[in-house]
């Protein structure tokens, strides 16, 4: 089997190799056997269940929640040739005759189904007379009340193994807690399944945390560099902030929107059409964007505001890259951060029992953005999976952060807090430590304390950085009003009992636009060029630009510039229906730019 396995894999899509798992998953549904399959977003699921609907007799039925991606699924699925179908409630009557007719006669690989739909008696009925290759069940976790997707109609899926005796049941899904999972087996009667989990790394993804200092002119310095004509989410807390960042891109002279609960459905729709077709939208967006955004070519995730979790940064900026090319997750992260969440937690009227896990899952983000070590190793540790080695792609493998010893100025830090009566936020603290004898100074004679002035060899900043780490490792605290308190942990501090490192803040300004460059500086033109062949072609086909080719098989034609058809068949991406459609167009491409750049040569 795996031969006939690898070959359609090399054929019809275009790849040399499978990734670990999906050759034993293959194995497995072609052999029909059930199976449970855990992998991260971009991780390559759906080749889990596509290549066995292709290899096993009959249609392959997929079970779907989104109905909005159906169609785009199905899309993709076309210029492969792959003859693919749905089935749900934005079909006309004379479109669903006309599935059902090809279905019936055995002309359908692929069938998407929703979940209420397939579930209809009419729609069972109609599936026992046909030969079925096979059902996935695509979103699994939705048949888990523990999850945040939960949907009624998916515990109904239950069914399908005594409906259809012998025809395998593949379960996908990238939420992977125990929890879930057990609840995903119970409910799908899938306990004689093979599970399948698969790593949370996802490699292509740069982490990348910086210290905020203004962050809009961060932001839009970090586009520019890096991705200034791509897709990428923008992640702020408040619909204002969403709306004021996307409005002040667009001066910038950006292609951005906002996004968030507030707008209405329609308006949301839209922004979700286009974010998925176009290929240089930016939407700045509350949380709310996210679910369903099945996007392969989205080139940075930015996060203006803290993750509440590392849970939920892990899947938010997890929504980067699932093409497997380059993709950046850059953050600014910084003080009122800290202030800010830890002033929501301390008010916050939840059960004890609620907050004290807020709080824990808060401090492990703040952990992970202060640390000084590999990024990705505390996010595969913390969903333990353990990895001893570092990366090479996150910031701090690639621009290392120091330490220095602060035992001294957090001395002076927390004296100052001690010395103001612990009545004052973070910004009349700095004023106090650098001696500036602002109104507020004077209203309160804090020009006599001792403390007054005695921080002058630090910047503004950098007091500032100072006061965040303390709070993030509790040698101090806030107040409901913000005001700055000592803890009991600081108590060695002040005494000269423990000493203390901070890390050095640096705005990573070099990494993010070095290394992470996917196309260097003279294959400008090219890579152009190929982009809008297939914005060209993806115009005149109506579907977005990744249908015809992804960003990695893009890059691979600047990388490898194929001169003809058979070296352009070598790239991955580049299935034997693409090769046919598009080849000569991409290699003609790539020979004019040669000539260009020879002519320019000459001229020189
Ligand atoms: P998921 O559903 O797990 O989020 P997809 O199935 O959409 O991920 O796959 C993510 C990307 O990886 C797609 O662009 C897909 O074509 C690509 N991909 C999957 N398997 C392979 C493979 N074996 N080799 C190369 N690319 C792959
Ligand atoms: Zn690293």
């Amino acid at each position: 089997m795996s031969e006939q396995a690898l070959q359609v894999l090399n054929k019809v899509f275009g790849y040399g190799s499978f990734r670990p798992p999906q050759d034993q998953v293959i194995g497995d549904v072609i052999a029909g056997q059930d199976v449970l399959v855990i992998m991260p977003t971009g991780g390559g699921k759906s080749l889990c269940y596509q290549i066995p609907a292709l290899i096993r007799s009959g249609v392959a039925v997929v079970v779907s929640p989104l109905i909005a991606l159906m169609q785009d699924q199905v899309n993709a699925l076309i210029p492969l040739g792959i003859r693919a179908s749905f089935i749900n409630s934005t079909l006309s009557s004379d479109e669903f005759f006309a599935v059902q007719s090809a279905l019936v006669a055995g002309e359908l690989d692929l069938l998407y189904v929703a979940p209420e739909r397939l579930l209809q008696n009419k729609t069972i009925e109609l599936l026992q007379q046909l030969p079925i290759a096979l059902f996935a069940i695509d979103e699994a976790h939705c048949v888990s009340q523990w999850g945040h997707d939960f949907r009624a109609d998916y515990l109904q899926l239950k069914k399908l193994g005594q409906l259809f005796p012998g025809v395998p049941r593949i379960a996908l899904t990238a939420t992977a807690d125990e929890k879930t999972r057990e609840e995903i087996v119970y409910q799908l009667a899938l306990d004689n399944a093979q599970i399948y989990i698969s790593g949370f790394d996802r490699p292509n993804i740069r982490y990348v945390i910086t210290e905020k200092d203004n962050p809009r002119k961060q932001l839009l310095k970090f586009i520019k560099q890096n991705y200034p004509h791509s897709a990428g989410i923008v992640y702020c807390l408040s619909r204002k902030k969403v709306e004021a960042t996307a409005a002040w891109l667009v001066q910038q002279g950006f292609d951005a929107m906002p996004y968030h609960a507030g707008m209405s459905s329609e308006d949301r729709k839209i922004i979700q059409e286009r974010f998925l077709t176009e290929e240089n939208l930016i939407v700045v967006a509350t949380i709310a964007f996210g679910m369903g955004i099945d996007k392969p070519d989205v080139r940075f995730v930015a996060h203006l505001d803290l993750p509440k979790s590392i849970e939920a940064y892990y899947q938010e900026t997890g929504r980067a890259g699932r093409d497997g090319a380059p993709a950046i997750a850059w953050m600014a992260y910084g003080l009122q951060d800290v202030v800010l969440l830890r002033q929501i937690l301390n008010k916050s009227n939840a059960p004890d029992a609620i907050r004290r896990i807020e709080r824990l899952k808060l401090e492990a983000m703040l952990g992970f953005c202060e640390s000084t070590q590999c990024r990705r190793r505390i996010l595969l540790n913390y969903f333990a999976e353990s990895s001893d080695e570092t990366c090479g792609n996150c910031d701090a493998c690639l621009d290392p952060a120091e330490t220095w010893d602060g035992t001294e100025a957090a001395q002076k830090a927390l004296s100052s807090i001690y010395r103001t009566g612990q009545k004052f936020g973070v910004a009349h603290l700095v004023d106090v430590l650098l001696g500036r004898s602002t109104e507020k100074v004077k209203t309160f004679a804090h020009e006599k304390i001792s403390t007054f002035g005695i921080g002058k060899e630090l910047s503004e900043q950098q007091w500032k950085s100072l006061f965040r780490q303390l709070l993030v490792r509790s040698y101090i605290d806030v107040s409901e009003h913000g005001a700055l308190l000592l803890s009991e942990k600081c108590r060695a501090v002040l005494k000269g009992d423990e000493k203390i490192n901070f890390r050095f803040d640096i705005n990573n300004k070099s990494i993010a636009r070095a290394a992470s460059r996917q196309v260097d500086p003279e294959d400008q033109g090219l890579w152009m060029a190929l982009r809008a062949c297939r914005k060209r072609l993806a115009q005149t086909e109506n579907v977005p630009p990744y249908v015809i080719f992804h960003d990695a098989t893009l890059l691979e034609m600047v990388h490898n510039q194929p001169l003809n058809m058979h070296e352009f068949a070598q790239l991955s991406g580049v299935g034997e229906n693409k090769l046919r459609k598009y080849g000569s167009m991409f290699v003609e491409v790539i020979q004019k730019n040669i000539e260009r750049e020879e002519f320019l040569h000459e001229v020189e």
